[in-house]
């Protein structure tokens, strides 16, 4: 089942208004993880044009407005990954506490803490100057095999159960 079919999930579906729909990730990699969706039928970034830039924009306040609602201590990121597993565009909105037993590989770790993942606000504004989304794929994915970093003090780590006891000592998450 895809995320079209997660949008119609009362067990997952947050909030909706006539053209979002905010749902729980399935599988959260932190401790607040939403997917923001249009209900317009868009598959993926290749598919945005300018006409989309209004609707990019409104994804991107309901996503700020959700994080806000959840808690307005923890820090969240807005953003899109390069390459998305998974069709019908989705802007994900993430704390940055990092704190969930779903985010268990290297994979996951690259995808939403390097260049993978890319700011809903660098996406309009890529909208606004050219009128389209490039991703550049040979880059990214490189990006996915990177050692593991700390994304608070960049301190390199040897492997994922590492670096989840060492992100757990920050006070990373809360907003100064
Ligand atoms: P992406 O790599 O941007 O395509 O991310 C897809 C996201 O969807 C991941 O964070 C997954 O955990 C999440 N996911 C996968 N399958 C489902 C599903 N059926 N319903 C809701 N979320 C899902
Ligand atoms: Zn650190």
């Amino acid at each position: 089942m895809g995320l079209l079919a997660s949008m119609e999930d009362p067990k997952l579906r947050v909030e909706a208004d006539d053209k979002i729909v905010i749902i729980k990730d399935k599988y959260p990699k932190a401790k607040y993880h939403f997917l923001v969706l249009p209900k317009e039928k868009i598959p993926n970034m290749k598919s945005v044009n300018k006409d989309h830039i209004q609707l990019l924009k409104h994804m991107h306040d309901k996503g700020t407005e959700i994080a806000e609602k959840s808690d307005s201590n923890l820090q969240f990121r807005y953003g899109y990954h390069a390459i998305p597993s998974m069709g019908q565009l989705h802007l994900h909105v993430i704390s940055q506490d990092f704190n969930s037993p779903c985010l268990k590989t290297k994979k996951h770790w690259n995808s939403f803490v390097t260049e993978y993942f890319i700011d809903s606000t660098e996406i309009i504004k890529q909208l606004e100057d050219k009128g389209k989304i490039e991703v550049d794929k040979s880059k990214n994915e490189e990006l996915l095999k990177k050692n593991l970093r700390c994304h608070v003090c960049k301190a390199t780590q040897s492997n994922m159960p590492t670096l989840k006891a060492h992100i757990a000592t920050h006070n990373y998450n809360k907003k100064k």
